[in-house]
């Protein structure tokens, strides 16, 4: 069944904008979907939809069985402690370690000693399992702001896998990267969607990494899906 569900998906900002229009799409387990689209078409704000931080009306919009429209405050804080989200920028703390930067992904679920800095040795273990998992068993101790942009964002995903998500959301995450560094961590994204069958939904605005990375892909323009379908069908002009 699918994680994510968005059947007739409306964002109208309180300006009076409509970023997003009738947006439909199902996401399964193992799937990497790409959202392609300019600058302004709607990809941030259909991720910001999907955790309950956009206003959004729809038929249905639900991630794993929940109801976003009309969730209380108590199941959105569920909700987005199970969604792994990526930006662009990393978001790393820079003066942490990647190890800690890690272990702060764990912080949505945990208990107040954790939130304190005191980790468990059980963290601690899965944090350095994860950061082997992307390639950086030998940087845990290394600072944040030490790291190459394509290692900080490979921390960031790690990060997002340390919340146990049953979702990963990862706007633009490539877009301050160059190109040999972005294979690097869009591979990763397939990786973890295709062996641990956690559904990624990535913004891309490069076609060609989407045919590359990507399983199938949803176009957008002005809030609208315009094309939608397997990779292999994309053309340069979508
Ligand atoms: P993308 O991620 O594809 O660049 P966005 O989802 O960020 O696009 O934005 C879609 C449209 O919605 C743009 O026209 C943008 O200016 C507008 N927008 C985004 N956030 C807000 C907001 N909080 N209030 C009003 N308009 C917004
Ligand atoms: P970047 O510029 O690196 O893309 P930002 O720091 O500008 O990232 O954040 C992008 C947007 O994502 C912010 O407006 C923030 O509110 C939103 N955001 C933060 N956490 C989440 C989340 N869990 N789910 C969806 N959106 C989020």
């Amino acid at each position: 069944s699918p994680v994510l569900v968005a059947k007739d998906l409306s964002v109208t900002y309180k300006n009076g904008h409509t970023a997003l229009s009738d947006f439909t799409l199902d996401v399964r387990p193992g799937e990497v979907v790409a959202l392609l689209g300019h600058s302004g078409s709607g990809k941030s704000t259909l991720m910001k939809a999907v955790t309950g931080l956009a206003p959004a009306t729809a038929t249905q919009l639900s991630v794993d069985g929940t109801d976003i429209p009309g969730a209380n405050a108590a199941t959105l804080r569920a909700v987005r402690a199970s969604t792994g989200y990526v930006f662009q920028h990393f978001n790393l703390v820079p003066q942490l370690s990647a190890l800690t930067n890690v272990l702060t992904g764990g912080l949505h679920s945990a208990g107040p000693l954790s939130r304190a800095g005191l980790f468990s040795r059980a963290q601690r273990e899965q944090a350095l399992a994860l950061l082997a998992r992307v390639g950086l068993a030998d940087k845990a101790s290394a600072r944040a702001d030490s790291l190459s942009g394509g290692q900080q964002q490979r921390v960031a995903i790690a990060r997002a896998l340390m919340q146990g998500p049953s979702l990963v959301l990862a706007d633009e995450p490539v877009a301050s990267l160059d190109p040999r560094l972005a294979g690097s961590v869009l591979s990763l994204l397939r990786k973890i969607a295709h062996e641990d069958g956690i559904p990624v939904i990535v913004s891309l605005h490069v076609v060609d990494l989407a045919r590359r990375y990507a399983d199938r892909f949803v176009a957008l323009d002005a809030g609208r899906i315009t094309h939608a379908g397997p990779v292999a069908s994309l053309t340069e002009d979508m």
